[in-house]
């Protein structure tokens, strides 16, 4: 039997990519041999990653000079890639804090330059997102970085922040895919696909072209964007399944009517899941209304001693991955894309039958 998998990273996976997979695990289209088998350069896999590219495209209306490069690493590597590529010459730039992801990329891009921090919410434990009114910018700064959803503590910026003086580099491992984005108007797009794009071992990047020509001495050729994207992300051997699977993703995506579509389905599961907690008086959402995540939706047990009772019924009924980050504690539960809406319902009954019993 099919659990309902709220883990936040590896995730959910759509069943019906799982059934693609499994269809055509031994004998990829009558080729005879597996994904897993083929050479990188074959005819097989290159229609494998071509195909992959133009969904991504598709799917995220990509300007067509833009560069999607397919790399590893994780998006913890593009922490360092991003400055390594987009200083060009400058020596400072500007990071938004609202939650652990966005300091782990400050961390990491200290490692070569000076990093400004434009505002942080870290002082409200990340539960909102600093005015923008209150961002301080440094005119030198080479690029300006944001999280768009912070996985962890559940905070997501509703649209993309008006900046219009340098690009904007934002990384959206956790909720690329999940609604509409204006793609143009970044600099620089990162995301780990182990959240909303796929399985992990892939990273997707979409970046302008003017960009990337200049990268730091010294950094080494993969990690130079300019050359993986004159190679097509096979500079050496790609994420080949990895790259497979997030091309059946997209796949499935645009049988759902695209981004706009999933992004309705989305709102829904979110606005009801928000809607059952605020309800009740046993669980409860620290996070500022309007940067509630439609991702990762984190709750805490007034009562916390009933948190391993809580995670215990709700395995029972079928519904794993619900405890929360162990850096913040109380539950997690992540919808992305490939949740049901009926794995929303299963999880707003568990919760109401459990405070019912307890509250
Ligand atoms: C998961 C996650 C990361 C880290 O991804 P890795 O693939 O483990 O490097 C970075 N940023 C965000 C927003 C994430 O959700």
């Amino acid at each position: 039997m099919r659990i309902y998998n709220f883990n936040a990273g590896p995730a959910t996976l759509p069943e019906e990519v799982l059934d693609v997979i499994d269809a055509e695990l031994h004998d990829w289209q009558g080729s005879g041999m597996s994904v897993l088998e083929m050479s990188h350069r074959s005819t097989e896999f290159t229609a494998i990653a071509t195909q992959a590219e133009a969904d991504v495209r598709a799917l995220l209306a990509v300007p067509s000079d833009y560069h999607v490069l397919f790399l590893q690493g994780g998006a913890t590597a593009q922490f360092a890639m991003v400055p390594l590529n987009l200083l060009r010459g400058k020596s400072r730039v500007s990071y938004l804090v609202t939650g652990e992801w966005s300091r782990k990329a400050v961390e990491e891009a200290r490692l070569f330059c000076t990093v400004d921090i434009a505002a942080s919410s870290e002082a409200e434990r990340f539960t909102t997102v600093p005015p923008r009114e209150t961002w301080q910018i440094h005119p030198d700064s080479a690029y300006f970085h944001y999280t768009s959803n912070e996985t962890i503590h559940g905070v997501q910026l509703p649209a993309m922040p008006m900046i219009d003086s340098i690009p904007v580099v934002c990384d959206m491992s956790s909720d690329i895919l999940s609604r509409p984005v204006a793609v143009g108007r970044y600099g620089l797009i990162y995301a780990g696909a182990q959240k909303n794009l796929g399985v992990a071992g892939v990273t997707v990047i979409i970046v302008r072209p003017d960009l990337v020509g200049a990268p730091q001495a010294g950094t080494p050729s993969l990690w130079q964007y300019h050359l993986q994207a004159k190679q097509h992300s096979m500079l050496n051997t790609p994420p080949t399944f990895s790259w497979y699977v997030l091309g059946l993703v997209c796949q499935w995506l645009r049988r759902q009517g695209g981004v706009a579509a999933i992004a309705e389905r989305n709102q829904r599961k979110a606005e009801r899941l928000y809607a059952a907690i605020d309800a009740s008086t046993l669980y409860r959402n620290p996070v500022q209304p309007v940067y509630r995540s439609r991702m990762n939706v984190p709750f805490i047990l007034a009562r916390p001693e009933l948190e391993t009772e809580f995670l215990r019924d709700a395995r029972a009924a079928g519904l794993v991955g619900l405890q929360g980050h162990r850096s913040v504690g109380g539950m997690r539960a992540s919808i992305y894309n490939a949740m049901p809406e009926q794995g929303v319902d299963a999880l707003i009954t568990v919760m109401q039958d459990f405070e019912q019993r307890h509250g």
